[in-house]
């Protein structure tokens, strides 16, 4: 899909980013080989200025070389990418579609009244608002904690894949400055009208995992030096 929209930005195999890329989720499904089984993934490295990355429900990983903006080591890439594959092991996708789909059945018929026993401006008028607080009350918050489901599982992964756990907190301080230096805080929109959670939550959040994560390092027997850094310190400033 993406790779089709933007054909001439995609960065080839053999270029240093997407080897880096490469390099990174073969760690991380070496160390998840329990949980991926013998599911495929494959990326796909776009040349955009943006911070994101996202991943379609077969597993295929989008990159945009943008976010080495945010992303200082693999540590914290490792992170990203076990954000966005958790999405797919979790099925959220698929979830959210039936979730529009059942939310479109349980509208329909309220909907259907609305049209008929008012005047089209109010029936207009209407509609939007309950649109909106469709949205406010029931599909953004859902959303929300999709992301957040994705970021503790993804903690999970990557803590198994033995990473400074530290760095998953300092990506997120990197994402904040970014934010900031560029002006995009001050554009940010209420939380309640956001999709993702806002950056002080997640990292709350991640904080609250860190001793789970830090448990399956030692479960795993990732090497001393990296438990005990990740024990030491897990602070949001
Ligand atoms: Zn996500």
């Amino acid at each position: 899909m993406c790779s089709m929209v933007f054909k001439n930005e995609i960065i080839p195999p053999h270029d240093p980013v997407y080897r880096k890329i490469e390099r990174v989720l073969w760690k991380l499904t070496n160390s998840n080989k329990k949980i991926f089984e013998d599911r495929a993934w494959s990326i796909t490295v776009v040349d955009l200025p943006f911070p994101t990355a996202m991943v379609t429900p077969r597993g295929q990983i989008i990159v945009c070389s943008g976010i080495f903006k945010v992303v200082q080591n693999e540590d914290q890439l490792t992170f990203i990418l076990a954000h966005e594959m958790s999405h797919v092991l979790l099925l959220h996708m698929i979830e959210r579609y039936s979730y529009k789909v059942l939310m479109t059945a349980v509208f329909v018929i309220p909907l259907f009244l609305m049209w008929a026993c008012h005047s089209s401006w109010k029936a207009i008028l209407l509609y939007l608002e309950t649109n909106f607080l469709y949205n406010v009350f029931l599909s953004l918050p859902y959303m929300r904690r999709k992301e957040m489901e994705a970021d503790i599982v993804g903690l999970q992964l990557s803590a198994r894949s033995c990473i400074n756990l530290k760095e998953v907190l300092t990506f997120w301080k990197n994402m904040k400055k970014y934010l900031d230096l560029t002006g995009q805080s001050k554009y940010e929109m209420p939380t309640f009208l956001m999709t993702h959670p806002n950056i002080k939550s997640r990292m709350e959040e991640l904080v609250r995992q860190m001793p789970k994560a830090v448990d399956l390092q030692n479960q795993v027997g990732c090497p001393n030096s990296s438990i005990i850094r990740a024990a030491e310190k897990f602070a949001l400033n």
